[in-house]
């Protein structure tokens, strides 16, 4: 496979954006190599700009859940278009929306719209300081919700990608608000709300982590959160910008069958447009502005581009659950796939999936939080990493993050990435 024109692209990239990228696990700077630079995509194939196809496993990070390029998304967002792209008004679309989403995952009273999933998370933290009147929150190591000050301590993606313990520009008095637990571990968090009685806001999670590989909750952990929140008056916050829509039409919240009290969304949402939204429980979402005091705003917030395709999207998934169905099958075919090469290989790992989120670490023990995540052989991650891309396998760039299916993808597909990735272990092990 050929990368030139990538190549080029990168080198000349460098000179006017930072590392090239506009956001940072783009830049394969853990993997190596240079970032391949895409044209164009098309239900579950990536086309690049020296003219090579790749299978997606990345699916835009999430969003693109029916593959890219939906026709009935592409159809809405044109029509949309001519009547222009943004009024800065409220529009009756913005009402189907939150009609939908509320139909969709039944627990959430009152929703509004942000542009991505940091802001979503930032402003579900900030509501519940103002509900609650207290100050610090709990967010678990590996857990990414996004890029505001107070996430970025002990936090997956990127970070961990790049190992970056500390931020530079955060202040100490931002990080000293954020204590964080071991993901999988309530007795830590038991005694961090001992410890701080009176102190917690919130307790903010990604119910099935994405953000250092898939990784599960394990049975009772969010649950024990539940209990432990409503006892403390702490407000309990999914972070569902990678599983809301995606394990279930009601996430996982309905998936796991567990409540939060908000939750917050990003990706499918938006169906690959710029959309995040919070919502939750009536009583904690009155107190944003302008029904209280707590602000949030957004001068894009509701974009009509953005909602029609998202709609479109969520519509198309709250038809039936025929494409959730489809999802999980497909992903059970790949993970039963990748089972068998990996055995066969006697290399050490680890596949963690449900639903359609799956990631391989190369591990002999399980991998249930940060530092197991950590202490795989991520060296040997970056090696499959590349020997895939080279066979038109499209993995995420990093052992720290999902792999999300989508719909587009044939038994076919599944059938050429299990062959490429047995390839790819022999090619490994013959270096
Ligand atoms: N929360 C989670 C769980 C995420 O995975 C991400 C992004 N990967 C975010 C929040 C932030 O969303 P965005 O990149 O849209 O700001």
């Amino acid at each position: 496979m050929n990368f030139t024109k990538s190549q080029t692209l990168f080198e000349k990239a460098q000179a006017s954006i930072p590392g090239g990228v506009n956001s940072p696990v783009r830049a394969f700077k853990s993997v190596g190599g240079t970032p391949v630079f895409i044209q164009r995509a098309k239900g579950a194939y990536l086309y690049d700009e020296d003219g090579n196809r790749f299978i997606d496993y990345i699916a835009s990070w999430g969003p693109m859940i029916l593959g890219h390029a939906h026709d009935l998304v592409v159809q809405a967002i044109q029509q949309k278009a001519t009547e222009s792209t943004s009024f800065g008004t409220p529009t009756e679309l913005e009402i189907d929306m939150a009609e939908l989403i509320k139909s969709m995952a039944p627990n959430v009273d009152l929703i509004r719209m942000t542009s991505s999933g940091t802001e979503a998370c930032m402003s579900a933290v900030r509501l519940a300081r103002g509900y609650t009147g207290k100050n610090k929150i709990i967010k678990f190591e590996g857990c990414y919700h996004g890029h505001a000050d107070s996430f970025l301590v002990k936090a997956g993606s990127g970070l961990a990608t790049f190992n970056i313990q500390q931020v530079p520009g955060v202040t100490a008095g931002v990080a000293n608000d954020t204590l964080v637990a071991p993901y999988n571990d309530l007795e830590v968090v038991q005694r961090l709300v001992a410890e701080n009685k009176n102190e917690i806001a919130a307790i903010i999670i990604e119910p099935v982590a994405g953000n250092m590989g898939c990784i599960l909750p394990e049975p009772g952990f969010l649950e024990g959160l539940r209990l432990l929140c409503t006892q403390e008056n702490i407000v309990f916050i999914f972070d569902e910008v990678m599983t809301g829509f995606r394990l279930a039409p009601g996430g996982a919240q309905q998936r796991l069958m567990v409540d939060a009290d908000l939750v917050t969304y990003g990706k499918v949402i938006g169906a690959g447009m710029p959309v995040g939204a919070f919502g939750g429980k009536r009583e904690i979402m009155e107190y944003i502005a302008p029904l209280g005091n707590v602000y949030q705003a957004g001068t894009l917030s509701g974009n009509p581009l953005a909602m029609v395709a998202g709609y479109t999207l969520l519509s198309e998934l709250n038809k039936t659950q025929t494409h959730y169905n489809e999802l999980d099958e497909k992903t059970l075919y790949l993970r039963g796939g990748l089972d068998s090469v990996f055995s066969k290989s006697g290399i050490p790992y680890v596949i963690n999936q449900i639903g359609s989120m799956i990631s391989v670490h190369f591990s002999d023990r399980p991998v249930t939080d940060f530092a197991s995540a950590a202490s795989a052989n991520n060296a040997l991650f970056s090696k499959f990493f590349h020997a895939m891309l080279r066979r038109g396998i499209y993995l995420p760039p990093s052992a720290f993050e999902s792999w999300f299916l989508n719909n587009a993808l044939t038994y076919e597909d599944l059938d050429l990435t299990i062959l490429a990735a047995g390839e790819s272990l022999l090619e490994i092990q013959q270096e």
